[in-house]
């Protein structure tokens, strides 16, 4: 990639739980992370599983780095990989958590009370950076060239989905989310009405789905591409792959979709998108 827009990479595409072994390793088995670099150096996160464990390693590359994490909510797989962040650790990064509010507990609490011990030896209040917290529902941000816009899906204790305007494109993240209730697909469409990409749940098969997993949070692949479809977006990129399911069947999957919705593939462990 050539050219000096804001660049996404997915660091984790997979839903659930992390897995390993050597049919996996295509698409990667970390859990869900995207990172967007924007020009005025700042780093937006889309969730912090396992996959943010795959940049920074040695501290922010930059030197002081704001980062911005916005989780879709606080499943572990969306969060267990924020305490291995180093750049946690270090009093010159600063960093926002946004996340939506849970029954009576505001992101701050939600963050807080699952990173922490006994679950692990350190306590994310106790980390070196500055944080901050904030609590969003249906909110537009910005941050350095980017746009974000934030509107709430269908999911077991609810997920945000995150629409990224960059200064090309724009792409619309909406994973852990079910279809099928009218006002979260309603609201899909209106967010991703226009954008030019939609990364979208697509973790069962429409059989699977039928015959087990109505109500568990998740889509099918026939599912996201119907949203691709009702939002009339240019391209779909499917995630929250089944960590069941290996390369060869992800592409079997893929295969599927694209009778529904042409444009469509998998997102991979280090696929990039320029915005
Ligand atoms: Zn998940
Ligand atoms: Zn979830």
């Amino acid at each position: 990639m050539t050219e000096s827009g804001p660049i996404l990479t997915f660091r984790g595409v997979r839903g659930s739980m992390p897995v390993s072994g050597s049919n996996t390793n295509r698409h990667g088995g970390h859990t869900l992370c995207i990172e967007v670099t924007s020009a005025d150096r700042s780093v937006v996160l889309i969730d912090g599983g396992t996959g943010i464990t795959r940049l920074h390693r040695n501290g922010a590359p930059g030197g002081a780095t704001e980062y911005h994490v916005f989780l879709t909510h606080y499943h572990w797989d969306h969060i267990q990989g924020l305490l291995f962040f180093r750049p946690l650790y270090d009093e010159s990064n600063t960093f926002t958590f946004y996340g939506h509010q849970w029954d009576t507990m505001s992101s701050r609490e939600a963050i807080e009370g699952a990173l922490r011990p006994p679950w692990f030896p350190v306590s994310i209040q106790d980390t070196a950076a500055h944080k901050t917290y904030v609590t969003i529902s249906s909110t537009i941000l910005e941050v350095g060239d980017l746009k974000i816009t934030a509107a709430p899906l269908h999911h077991p204790q609810g997920v945000t989905a995150y629409r990224i305007d960059g200064p090309k494109r724009s792409v619309v993240v909406a994973t852990d989310c079910e279809r099928g209730e009218q006002e979260a697909d309603e609201t899909l469409r209106l967010l991703a009405t226009g954008a030019d990409m939609l990364v979208h749940d697509a973790q069962y098969s429409p059989a699977e789905y039928e015959d087990h997993y109505v109500g568990w949070g998740h889509s099918t692949w026939a599912q996201a591409a119907q949203a691709a479809h009702d939002a009339g977006v240019k391209r779909l990129i499917l995630v929250s792959h089944d960590p069941a399911r290996t390369d060869d069947e992800i592409d079997a999957l893929v295969q599927r979709a694209r009778g529904d919705f042409a444009n469509t593939s998998a997102a991979y462990e280090g696929m990039q998108l320029e915005l």
